[in-house]
């Protein structure tokens, strides 16, 4: 390890800025239609994964569990699984299954795939939903990897080879349930006939009705997964995604369907570039509606570019969310100073340096990193601001920077699923909370920088306190 290397190797996590593989792995899942998931492993994996998307999504998650004990760990946990399997078909009754696995499931050395495999054998006669297996272990990286790892195990299960057909599909990162029904009404604006994948934007975030469901309406349709392989184009939001964890490059290399691969719209450059191809790719013009919203966050950062100017800021979180908060920060200036990601991302490195190459500031850029270590170097770099999931507010609760949350998980504050940050209209109300967080802080601390400046020998007791909430949100 150099002496000085920001970003050491190292084999400990301390404060990791990051959640398990499977948990990841579960999301795509849960925007299938009748999707149920089951994880291969100790109860308290699930527990954990149940916990925290409950937490985040204020829903009910069901996740079932294969519950491997003492024994199933010396002796081999098959049994175990297929019996929760079992159980999970006739309780839910899904039309596909997701199973993933954990730490000590892929210590102990199961096969997941080949245990779905004999599963569906012993099944055979019976009608059996579409079994997914994706191995996860929680070792084998963040859950951003799990994320994609599972999305290209679901589209390579399910598409098949199909006839030439009119739509686009669109594939997204973890993003809110408010994310993923904006692009859908941007698509729907633009008159784009599309599959979108994972759709959690109902299953996530469902209406309240009398009547519970045990596996929530709505979810991409299995059927249009399969003809994924016909359509014109895809669409991915992955430019930080390598090609071995990228459904679209599946689809392009297996298919050849064309790979339009972008950052998510956040911003008016990406917002731009992703309604420019959709114009290209339809022939259908930018509705007036949509010009007006961009008018409005071109207005929205006239407004608030005096205020921005001061920012000093620290992102973390999944990688594609990080890039698109960079380019945000770069057309608004508000300098980043710190960009972490828990995940190992040589993409996100790079299109970082390229985004940044001419800043007065070289930023720092933190891969595979903690909060221990984001801390660290907040610590000499006047920040002032920080922008990304909940177990960031370590940073206002040690160190006074406020917190705008965003990503996942959000579980200190409710409507993790209603943060919109993508399009026109997304990116104006991440900037307006962005711009009032730093203003909030500004005037927590105006009277008593006032006082230092001109007096600074006054004892500390008498200086004015501000009135806002100590991480500077509303
Ligand atoms: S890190 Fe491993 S043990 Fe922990 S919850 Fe994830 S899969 Fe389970």
């Amino acid at each position: 390890m150099m002496k000085d290397d920001p970003n050491p190797v190292r084999s400990v996590a301390e404060n990791p800025c990051n959640m398990c593989m499977p948990l990841g792995a579960i999301i795509p899942f849960k925007g299938i239609e009748n999707c149920m998931v089951i994880i291969h492993g100790s109860q308290g994996c699930a527990t954990y994964m149940r916990r925290h998307m409950a937490e985040h999504f204020n829903e009910p998650v069901d996740i079932a569990s294969s519950s491997i004990t003492e024994r199933g760990t010396i002796y081999g946990g098959e049994a175990n699984l297929k019996h929760g399997l079992n159980n999970l078909i006739q309780l839910y009754q899904p039309a596909v299954v997701g199973i993933l696995s954990t730490c000590l499931a892929e210590t102990i050395g199961e096969d997941i795939v080949r245990i779905a495999g004999v599963f569906q054998e012993e099944q055979a006669g019976s009608e059996t939903p579409a079994m997914i297996p994706v191995p996860t272990p929680g070792y084998g990286g963040s859950h951003f990897e799990g994320y994609f790892l599972a999305l290209t195990g679901i589209v390579t299960a399910l598409a098949q080879p199909t006839r030439r057909h009119d739509r686009i599909n669109v594939l997204v990162p973890h993003i809110s349930p408010a994310d993923v029904r904006e692009i859908k009404r941007l698509l729907e604006l633009m008159q784009v006939q599309y599959t979108l994948l994972p759709d959690v934007s109902a299953t996530l975030d469902a209406p309240y009705t009398q009547i519970y469901r045990k596996i929530p309406a709505g979810g991409t349709v299995p059927a249009d997964i399969a003809a994924m392989p016909g359509a014109r184009a895809t669409i991915q939001f992955g430019a930080t995604v390598e090609d071995e964890l990228s459904p679209g490059k599946y689809l392009e290399i297996n298919h050849g369907v064309p790979l339009y691969n972008l950052s998510l719209p956040m911003g008016i450059v990406a917002c731009d570039r992703f309604l420019n191809l959709l114009e290209t790719l339809t022939g259908n013009e930018i509705p007036k509606q949509l010009l007006d919203e961009r008018g409005r966050l071109l207005d929205a950062m006239v407004d608030a570019h005096k205020y921005n100017r001061e920012g000093r800021a620290v992102v973390f979180g999944e990688p594609e969310m990080v890039y698109a908060l960079g380019q945000v920060l770069a057309e608004n200036g508000i300098t980043p100073v710190i960009l972490a990601t828990g995940s190992k991302s040589p993409r996100l490195k790079e299109l970082l340096l390229d985004l940044t190459a001419d800043n007065d500031e070289e930023p720092l850029i933190l891969i595979d990193s903690d909060f221990a270590q984001i801390r660290k170097h907040c610590a000499d770099k006047r920040i002032n601001l920080a922008i990304g999931n909940s177990d960031g507010r370590i940073l206002t609760e040690k160190d006074g920077i406020p917190l705008v949350r965003m990503g996942f998980p959000v579980h200190d504050r409710i409507g993790g699923q209603r943060i919109l940050t993508v399009g026109y209209t997304g990116t104006t109300q991440l900037l307006d909370l962005i711009t009032n967080t730093l203003l909030a802080n500004k005037l927590k601390h105006y009277r008593e920088n006032m006082y230092a400046k001109h007096f600074p020998f006054q004892p500390k007791t008498i200086m004015f306190k501000g009135e806002v909430s100590d991480d500077g949100q509303f």
